[in-house]
């Protein structure tokens, strides 16, 4: 896009797909990232957030791991098969550390984990902005 500064707020207009499958987090998530700016679209599975990351085409996937339906791991390797996916910005969210997981995502081009037991919301928050700012 335009690398010119815009005086609106950074995130005004941004798009982001949440793919959660427990409702509590996924509504926690949302209501934050509403209150920050961003358009959210929240998807409870793999299958649903991969018909709506294609239709949405968002700036930035939110993607949990364990889910019912098709998991995360699976939702992007599919995405990555595909031209609008391939380059998709995303953060993995987690329960706990997998480093055969984080290998695996690695390879799919997604180095961003976050664990959700050790993150608060400020810096997932703070993550998502700097990911958005970066071109790639
Ligand atoms: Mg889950």
């Amino acid at each position: 896009m335009e690398s010119s500064k815009k005086t609106t707020s950074p995130v005004a207009g941004q798009t982001i797909l949440l793919v959660e499958d427990e409702i509590s987090v996924r509504n926690v998530l949302q209501t934050r990232l509403t209150k920050e700016g961003f358009t959210v679209f929240p998807a409870g599975n793999g299958r649903e957030g991969l018909a709506l990351a294609e239709a949405k085409k968002p700036d930035l996937v939110l993607l949990d791991i364990v889910m019912p339906e098709m998991d995360g791991m699976t939702m992007l390797r599919q995405m990555r098969q595909t031209d609008w996916g391939k380059n998709m910005k995303v953060v993995m969210l987690t329960n706990l550390a997998d480093a055969d997981r984080a290998a695996e995502a690695g390879r799919e081009g997604v180095y961003d984990f976050l664990i959700k037991s050790n993150w608060q919301l400020w810096q997932l928050v703070a993550l998502i902005k700097k990911k958005l700012q970066n071109k790639a």
